[in-house]
């Protein structure tokens, strides 16, 4: 089928207007109308061939909601005019142990990316959400519970799951002390979804300036790692620190803010850390760990918990046509706290 989007060209080029071809559906196939896409920092990494393996032309985007506008005859869950959405992962082997596991993201085989993967039939290049429709396999397909805002709900499909994976890998709930550090598209949802479990939140932030935005998100505390003093009373403070850095940092710092048998769990980094110091880890019985999305079900699971505690992403909308300014913004991290294109918008643009 024929449709529209937003590609680049090349890791110089901005996106610009790109007509495409979706594969016509297969019997297990959900074609989908895309009514809001959100802006993952990975996009911007990806259509500028940050990690060296771009395929051009790229169209990047993996926070998808929309409308399910066709079925293929297999499909059982889903009818057309159903409110659905895909997160960063459209494919999977299905067969093995992860995968049985609903683990998905894990998948022996790799997982096929939602952008930036190899079709596993047709070994096409796989083309993101920016654009107007996608056509997925009803299995990677979720449901966006009726009382959720639409125009909201898209950054949960990986900033949200990123955060919620771990804050359930970890059982945080009740009782539980969670630190976040870094107060963007992930840390933001860290912070609400942690609070929405129950758990006693602080945020981690070099300066104090972070302290009304903490607290109007539903932080319990704000810590200021540049503080001495402070970080020594927070000793031993934390069964968990999520932490949301997307670029190089040292981790030393923040080790001995950990309980016994606590965990510091890596979600916005992919490359190399600076030198972890083993003291903390050995002598304290600590963990360093990371954490990727989450699985399927566990994102139907993030969804439905959303819906019920009308926890909702931040989101600044735009226009499709609006990309690369928000792009530029993004690097200076001028946003609060997820760009979300209106896909309406593409129709003018
Ligand atoms: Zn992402
Ligand atoms: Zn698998």
């Amino acid at each position: 089928m024929k449709t529209r989007g937003f590609a680049c060209t090349s890791a110089r080029a901005p996106l610009a207007p790109f007509s495409f071809e979706r594969r016509a559906p297969r019997a297990d196939d959900v074609v989908m109308e895309i009514l809001y896409c959100g802006v993952c920092h990975s996009d911007l990494h990806w259509s500028r061939n940050d990690w060296g393996w771009t395929v051009f032309p790229a169209i990047p985007g993996h926070e998808i909601v929309g409308r399910v506008i066709e079925i293929g005859f297999k499909v059982k869950k889903y009818r057309i005019g159903d409110h659905v959405a895909v997160g960063c992962m459209v494919d999977s082997c299905q067969q093995c142990d992860q995968c049985l596991k609903g683990e998905e993201q894990l998948c022996r085989e790799g997982n096929t990316g939602t952008y930036g993967g190899f079709d596993r039939f047709t070994k096409e290049h796989t083309l993101g959400g920016y654009s107007k429709h996608i056509v997925v396999r009803e299995e990677f397909v979720l449901r966006v519970p009726e009382k959720l805002d639409l125009a909201r709900a898209a950054p949960l499909l990986c900033a949200g799951i990123t955060t919620w994976s771990p804050l359930k890998t970890w059982k945080a709930g009740p009782g539980s002390r969670v630190g976040v550090i870094g107060l963007g598209g992930l840390g933001h949802m860290a912070v609400k979804l942690a609070v929405g479990l129950g758990a006693h939140v602080t945020v981690l932030s070099r300066t104090p300036d972070k302290a009304a935005d903490a607290q109007a998100l539903g932080a319990h505390a704000l810590l200021v790692s540049s503080d001495a003093d402070a970080m020594a009373k927070a000793a031993n403070g934390f069964d968990l620190i999520i932490d949301t850095v997307p670029v190089k940092h040292d981790l030393n710092p923040y080790m001995p803010l950990l309980d016994v048998d606590g965990t510091l769990v890596i979600v916005g980094q992919i490359g190399p850390l600076a030198e972890p110091s083993t003291v903390p880890l050995v002598l304290g019985r600590r963990r360093i760990a990371g954490s990727p999305i989450g699985g399927i079900r566990e994102t139907q699971e993030m969804l439905d918990f959303c819906a019920e505690k009308n926890i909702l992403p931040e989101c600044e909308m735009i226009r499709m046509d609006e990309i690369n300014h928000a792009f530029e913004r993004m690097e200076k991290s001028d946003v609060r706290y997820r760009f979300v294109i209106d896909m309406a918008s593409l129709e003018v643009a």
